[in-house]
């Protein structure tokens, strides 16, 4: 005898398609009026798993049922690699299985999103949506928010290593700082995204939370295949979207308004795949143009992250998944498995920064630190004790592109993040700047206290000169941070994807809600703004 589904009732005010960062935020402040109706679309499934929770254990989810999986195109830069994207599949979406970090940038990020789309995206106006994002432990600094939804905890079980790599920038000459003042320079232990010792994801900060109100409907394994339209009036109306639930394709209706919320590769996606793009490519794949809108999908900027992995003394998170580990994080949410992996960072200014145009005062290279070595892109075991010190690319020159690579919603889009094509070259060269500051971290006094003077990564290091391992790291091995944005920009002018609330342009009732609306990536990690645009969303459909 057959089941039949449950009836689901897929009728709402506003339908909110992923509940990600941004998606879970929008949807559980929008349910805070019991006179909206609130159904929010998952693809995933529900947040089950026991790695999702436990920090240490993310990379172990790359690949798996809550993960979307996707590569790159081949990368001329990078050897003709590709490159392993993962993103988050189920409820909390990136935020539940990234690395916690949370690092909101600097001041003058947010003033260049005012200068793209207006003064409400300014770092003053968004300091109060900050606030209400934030429950931060250890404030530094007035601008962070102690009572907002998400907690911002102290790591409870740093390595020694961490505390060896914070000496070794003093003894290179950098400050060192609490995290996430608005002008951050310096070195900073990580504050993370975890409550005693766990994962707390915007499914657990937001959605539990929001569990019991009667008006917020959230549906899992739920994945939306487009956007539907009324063509009654002169410009298309959102009207739902056909959803897929348990191989059924059904229509889920909204009486004021759809909201994207898919993330950097989907929502582009879905935007073009509901006939919103370059009106060229759509046409290619049989996709029926609604608004030719070039801006979907391009623009893409993405963190590129090259890491230098020497070989470090015991006590390092090689030892992570011994048994004993496990029992004493069950038992007391400390040890190694409270680890976020990336434990500490910092924000350099190379010499290549005044020839590149960056202002005065801001950095182009963020140094990232892991207890481990973090290498084949986070999917192969620790293969030692080693230690990461790595070089980020703040701000690409680069622009990259999604594309769909055909009309079905459930073939992966093609990604192309067009790691440094910059024709000048300068994203080459800030990173080989940024990888030399690695060089000589690893080479203070403080860290030879915690290293062998042998190499993980590049394999045979310590017979290299150092520009060969830097050319190395940035070639052979240099992987995404994971920080996609900019696929569907806001802007005030006519070309940008969404006007400055956020609304498509072209079309009524639609709006996007993630971190593709952010113009230009932040000097930061991409979590924080992704949440804070969910916040924003929200206000900006309640008024
Ligand atoms: C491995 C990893 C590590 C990271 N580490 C950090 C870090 O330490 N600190 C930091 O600040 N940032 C980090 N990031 C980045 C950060 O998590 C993301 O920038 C942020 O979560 C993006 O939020 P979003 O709302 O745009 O998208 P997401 O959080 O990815 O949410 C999109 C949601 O939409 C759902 N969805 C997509 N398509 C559909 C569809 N068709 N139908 C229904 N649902 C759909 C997805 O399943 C997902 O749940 C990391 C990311 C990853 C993947």
């Amino acid at each position: 005898m057959s089941r039949r589904p449950a009836p689901i009732d897929l009728d709402a005010d506003v339908i909110v398609v992923g509940a990600g960062s941004a998606g879970a935020a929008l949807a559980a402040r929008l349910s805070e009026d019991p006179n909206l109706r609130v159904l929010l679309l998952e693809a995933g499934g529900p947040d089950r798993a026991l790695e999702l929770h436990v920090p240490a254990a993310f990379s172990k989810l790359f690949r798996g049922e809550y993960d979307w999986g996707y590569d790159t195109v081949p990368q001329p830069e990078l050897e003709g690699r590709t490159v392993f994207w993962p993103r988050g599949k189920t409820l909390g979406g990136s935020s539940s299985l990234n690395a916690m970090m949370w690092v909101r940038g600097f001041a003058a990020d947010y003033d260049g999103w005012a200068d793209a789309a207006g003064p409400g995206w300014s770092w003053d106006a968004l300091v109060p949506a900050f606030r209400r994002v934030e429950r931060t432990e250890a404030p530094s600094d007035p601008t962070q928010g102690t009572d907002g939804a998400q907690p911002i905890e102290q790591q409870r079980d740093p390595r020694p290593h961490t505390a060896a790599f914070l000496a070794a920038a003093r003894e290179r000459g950098h400050q060192v700082t609490a995290p996430n003042r608005p002008d951050a320079q310096g070195f900073s232990q990580t504050a993370v995204t975890q409550h005693r010792g766990a994962r707390s994801s915007t499914a657990d900060a937001y959605l539990r939370p929001a569990a019991r109100r009667a008006n917020l409907r959230v549906v899992t394994s739920a994945l939306v295949r487009r956007v539907t339209f009324d063509f009654s009036d002169e410009v298309p109306r959102a009207t739902g979207v056909y959803v897929e639930i348990d191989g059924v394709t059904r229509l889920a209706t909204a009486r004021d308004e759809v909201v994207l919320a898919g993330g950097a590769v989907n929502t582009p996606q879905l935007l073009m795949l509901s006939g919103i793009g370059p009106a060229e490519h759509l046409a290619e794949l049989g996709v029926p143009v609604l608004v030719d809108s070039p801006g979907v999908g391009a623009n893409l900027q993405d963190h590129l992250v090259a890491g230098l992995a020497p070989a470090a003394r015991g006590g390092t998170l090689f030892t992570a998944e011994h048994p004993s580990q496990l029992a004493r994080y069950l038992a007391t949410r400390r040890g190694m498995l409270t680890s976020n992996v990336a434990e500490a960072y910092g924000f350099v200014r190379t010499p290549v920064a005044d020839r590149a145009g960056v202002p005065a005062g801001l950095p182009d290279i963020e140094i990232i630190f892991a207890p481990a070595p973090y290498v084949g892109e986070g999917l192969v075991p620790l293969p030692a004790e080693g230690i990461t010190v790595g070089a980020i690319l703040l701000r690409p020159h680069s622009r990259g592109t999604v594309r769909l690579a055909s009309a079905d919603p459930t073939e992966k889009p093609l990604i192309d993040p067009a790691y440094l094509s910059d024709p000048e070259g300068i994203d080459a060269e800030t990173m080989r700047a940024g990888l030399m500051e690695c060089e000589r971290l690893v080479d203070t006094d403080a860290l030879r206290t915690v290293t062998t003077g042998g190499w993980v990564q590049p394999d045979g290091g310590e017979r290299m000169t150092a520009a060969e391992r830097i050319e190395l790291a940035l070639r052979r091995y240099s992987h995404t941070l994971y920080h996609p944005v900019g696929t569907a920009r806001m802007g005030a002018d006519e070309g940008s994807v969404v006007d400055p609330d956020l609304r498509v342009r072209g079309v009524t009732g639609l709006r996007v809600a993630d971190a593709s609306v952010m113009p230009t990536i932040i000097r930061g990690h991409t979590n924080a703004p992704a949440i804070v645009i969910g916040e924003v969303a929200a206000e900006r459909i309640a008024r």
